[in-house]
């Protein structure tokens, strides 16, 4: 019997995966969405500037933000097929059942979480995944 260490029953894992799944699907569209707005709107008037200009660069920072968003559910996507889903990415221990039930992309504890938080807002380049 292999011994995972940890105690994530099949089924937490089987609805995490199907809440995965469906954040992947709205991700796509929500992308799909927003880079088809991007396409749409090069009118631009070289006299004037462009006036969507604001708009354009909101637009890029929700494809960022969706574009991180569907990288983590990939990545949590990937953990589940490699058997270690719910195992912090960074310091090895189980992450909280809770917290993957609030966030089901989570691939770091709560600790980690934000020490990375902590680090990338002091500009600092978090240390490289122990796996
Ligand atoms: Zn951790």
């Amino acid at each position: 019997m292999e011994a995972r260490g940890w105690a994530l029953s099949e089924e937490f894992i089987a609805r995490v995966k199907e809440k995965l799944e469906a954040q992947r699907r709205e991700a796509e569209a929500e992308l799909q969405r927003l880079r088809e707005f991007m396409q749409g709107e090069v009118d631009v008037d070289a006299e004037e500037g462009d006036p969507d200009l604001f708009e354009r660069e909101k637009v890029a920072a929700l494809i960022a933000t969706q574009e991180r968003r569907l990288e983590a559910v990939d990545r949590a996507l990937k953990a589940i097929e490699a058997g270690v889903y719910g195992i912090c990415e960074r310091c090895r221990q189980p992450i909280a059942p809770e917290r993957l039930e609030a966030r089901p992309e989570a691939v770091l504890c709560i600790a980690c979480q934000q020490e990375v938080e902590r680090l990338a807002r002091r500009n600092l380049t978090p240390p490289p995944t122990r796996w």
